[in-house]
């Protein structure tokens, strides 16, 4: 088996984005996701190391020197950083000609062909579910047999076919003794979530076919595949014993709570366990199912609402009510369930109305802590499509020269800088008010701890809402790419 390099490249300061995040952006406030894609891959090939240079803050100076030690090196690659990416690839070339290199990933799994004409120092491109994709190129088997992969061959471009789907999920082996092995586990920071936490996939794949989501679209598919409660009680004993600092598991699930019968059956087996857990979720799941999992240590769940706005929602193909988001909340208010919100601006027929109706939902239903993003039409996803088709698109880049999200849509009554101004606006209307604030010191006074994270996450949250007003005038102006 090829020694390989499994690398979250460097990229912007604190970019939070290639091999775990969802929205792939330098957040408002520190934020690390575990990179867990590629910790999968790495977990099928033991003789390799995962490196993630944005959360251990690593230059390409730093990383390209490891290229010696490797035969093989895989690069997560992503849309707001390609250019990075395919210098990280360059620069390991460099340093080792005879290294294989390939890229994996949402972006490069869309646009294979793009990512091997950029340059000659990308062999391969592990398409869509790349994990035995890369394991088989690893192994040393020939490249024209292996399914998913897209590769160069004396300067000719080969596509095989897709890789079917995997459905045993239980056959894929835990990422825990990855992440202890390879990964700091501190350097792993979500503002709503405990710290030390440590998040992995019990499933992969969502139902749902949101326009703007990407992972669905691109690499998961719209099966929810999911490891057996069993397999997900071993994975969480595992992580207990190996990563004991954890004080939370999260199950980053697209989303978790898709399968209601399989919900419960986990809750079930975690309850005695006496651990404390967190998940993703569709806001339409019943009462009696999160009554069980709250019974069972659920803390907290990040709840997609996106738009509090019904028209919004359908535009999207959300597939879930105003009213029905209401009260799935109201119900996790009831059983004392955090909730972490997030919402979406200048999603299609976006309006200072919708808008104003967004805000106003927000502040009413009250989750405990919101994040607002910016509609990011990633390639490969239905909403860059009608992007293109329908000339929204402003600007040719995702992010600003810091690695902040840039808002690259803009419509006839609504322009790309009103929808950037919306989300200070947003953050500030939820935010600071009486009773939230109010909140916020009530939650800082449980603990010193928090006090200073709560105080550390505020002084970094201003200073983003600075810098983004500082930035607004020049990502406004389209660039030359997006003129063409
Ligand atoms: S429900 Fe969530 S994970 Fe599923 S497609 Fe919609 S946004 Fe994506």
């Amino acid at each position: 088996m090829m020694k390989t390099l499994f690398l979250n490249p460097p990229s912007y300061e604190g970019f939070d984005g290639g091999a775990g995040s969802r929205f792939q952006a330098r957040r408002e406030v520190r934020s690390f996701w575990y990179p867990t894609w590629l910790a999968q891959v790495a977990a099928l090939v033991p003789d390799g190391r995962l490196v993630d240079a944005p959360a251990r803050g690593l230059d390409l100076a730093q990383v390209a020197p490891l290229a010696l030690g490797f035969e093989m090196a895989v690069i997560y690659a992503s849309a707001p950083t390609f250019h990075s990416d395919i210098a990280a690839a360059e620069a390991l070339k460099q340093v080792n000609p005879r290294l294989k290199v390939g890229l994996v990933g949402a972006h490069v799994a869309t646009l294979p062909e793009q990512a091997l004409a950029t340059s000659s120092a990308v062999d391969f491109v592990a398409r869509h579910e790349f994990d035995y994709t890369v394991k088989e190129v690893a192994d040393g088997r020939p490249w024209e047999a292996i399914d998913g992969l897209s590769w160069r061959w004396k300067g000719r471009l080969f596509h095989n076919r897709d890789r079917a789907i995997l459905h045993e999920m239980d056959r894929l082996p835990s990422v825990i003794p990855v992440y202890r092995r390879d990964l700091t586990i501190e350097d792993y920071y979500i503002g709503y979530l405990r710290h030390p936490y440590v998040s992995f996939y019990t499933g992969r794949g969502c139902r749902s076919k949101c326009s703007f989501c990407l992972w669905p679209q691109t690499i998961g598919g719209h099966t929810y595949r999911t490891r057996s409660p069993a397999k997900v009680a071993e994975d969480v004993a595992l992580a207990r014993t190996l990563i004991p600092e954890a004080r939370e598991i999260y199950f980053d699930d697209d989303t978790f709570t898709d399968d209601r019968g399989r919900v419960a059956a986990v809750s079930r087996l975690l309850g005695p366990m006496g651990v404390t857990w967190s998940c993703s979720a569709k806001p339409n799941v019943p009462f009696e199912t999160l009554k069980v999992m709250k019974e069972n240590g659920l803390r907290l769940l990040l709840v997609g609402y996106e738009s509090g706005n019904q028209q919004i929602l359908n535009n999207i193909r959300k597939g879930t009510r105003v009213e029905a988001m209401r009260r799935f909340t109201e119900d996790c208010h009831r059983l004392g369930i955090t909730v972490h919100g997030t919402f979406i601006l200048g999603l299609p027929g976006e309006t200072h109305e919708t808008i104003r109706n967004t805000i106003a939902f927000a502040r009413d239903i009250n989750p405990h802590t919101i994040q607002v993003s910016l509609a990011a039409p990633y390639p490969g996803t239905e909403l860059h499509a009608q992007a293109l088709a329908n000339g929204w698109l402003t600007v040719g880049e995702l992010v600003q020269g810091r690695g902040h999200q840039i808002a690259a849509l803009s419509y006839p009554d609504l322009s790309s800088d009103e929808i950037f101004a919306a989300v200070e606006a947003f953050y500030r209307a939820f935010y600071f008010r009486p009773a939230k604030v109010a909140e916020m010191v009530g939650e800082m006074l449980t603990s010193w701890e928090m006090t200073r994270r709560r105080l550390r996450e505020g002084a970094e949250f201003m200073r983003f809402l600075h810098r983004r007003s500082a930035a607004a005038p020049a990502i406004a102006k389209p660039t030359a790419q997006a003129s063409r």
